[in-house]
């Protein structure tokens, strides 16, 4: 039943922002936030800034999550980020599997697993981007592919960490492409495909439990139609989470 579960609306700042335009951001969201206490709201800044974000939150119910982070507590991996140190920073979640960096940077479903699955165990949440390109889509591969993401990303994922995973649906080629966003008869499709798969993977109770985001150009204008669809339990957003009000409008479509 649709309404059971607890919106989400994230903001992915991606590779944007100065110090000062984070400390902006942060306080004009978090200054704006309303009444819309149902909904669960995450920031994800870049991991320079997470620290100056985290003091600006205090107080406020924005929770701080991480963009990427690599499976090791530690060690001779320079340039990575653990995902002790995004708990030590506030962290309660981080992002794995976008799109950008399984296709910029090349990470595969094996690579993302074993962050997921760190990350779990470290006692991070975790948000699992699953997407098709176009050429997928054009080439009726789309089940085939969210099946196999979602399935080799959750592998071996202990049960009791179900409750602290979230799936977000980010159709490729909608992604930062105001022109071409999916309809929302595309993304509750393809959550439908997701949650059917969930429940194959993990039983029925979890997968009408898991929250599935939709992402790819959600903005102001179109947010509520998706966030009205059967099985869209949040948005993951990128472009529009830049402007404080633009974000807080989805945060209310959200409601
Ligand atoms: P977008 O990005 O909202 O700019 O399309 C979404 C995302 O990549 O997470």
């Amino acid at each position: 039943k649709p309404g059971k579960r607890r919106k989400v609306v994230v903001g992915n700042w991606k590779m944007h922002t100065t110090s000062a335009e984070a400390r902006q951001l942060a306080k004009g969201v978090a200054n704006g936030l309303g009444n819309e206490d149902d909904v669960s709201v995450i920031l994800c800044p870049p991991f320079p800034y997470l620290a100056l974000v985290r003091e600006i939150l205090k107080g406020s119910r924005i929770a701080l999550g991480a963009q990427n982070m690599y499976p090791e507590k530690e060690g001779a991996f320079t340039g990575e980020v653990s995902p002790m140190m995004l708990l030590d920073l506030g962290c309660k979640y981080v992002i794995l599997g976008h799109s950008e960096r399984r296709h910029k940077l090349g990470e595969s479903d094996m690579f993302i697993n074993q962050k997921v699955r760190f990350a779990l165990a470290s006692g991070l949440g975790v948000i699992l981007c699953v997407g098709e390109t176009l050429e997928q889509r054009k080439a009726n591969q789309t089940e085939a592919l969210l099946d196999r993401q979602l399935s080799l990303g959750l592998a071996d994922v202990p049960a009791d960490a179900l409750p602290r995973i979230s799936i977000a649906y980010e159709p490729v080629w909608a992604i930062g492409n105001a022109a071409h966003h999916a309809t929302p008869q595309q993304a509750e499709d393809a959550h439908a495909i997701l949650r059917g798969r969930f429940a194959n993977l993990f039983g029925e109770e979890a997968a009408e439990a898991v929250a599935i985001q939709y992402g790819g150009s959600v903005d102001p204008e179109n947010a509520a139609a998706f966030l009205r669809r059967n099985g869209v339990d949040g948005a993951l957003i990128g472009g529009a989470s830049m402007k404080a009000d633009q974000f807080l409008a989805i945060i209310r479509a959200a409601k």
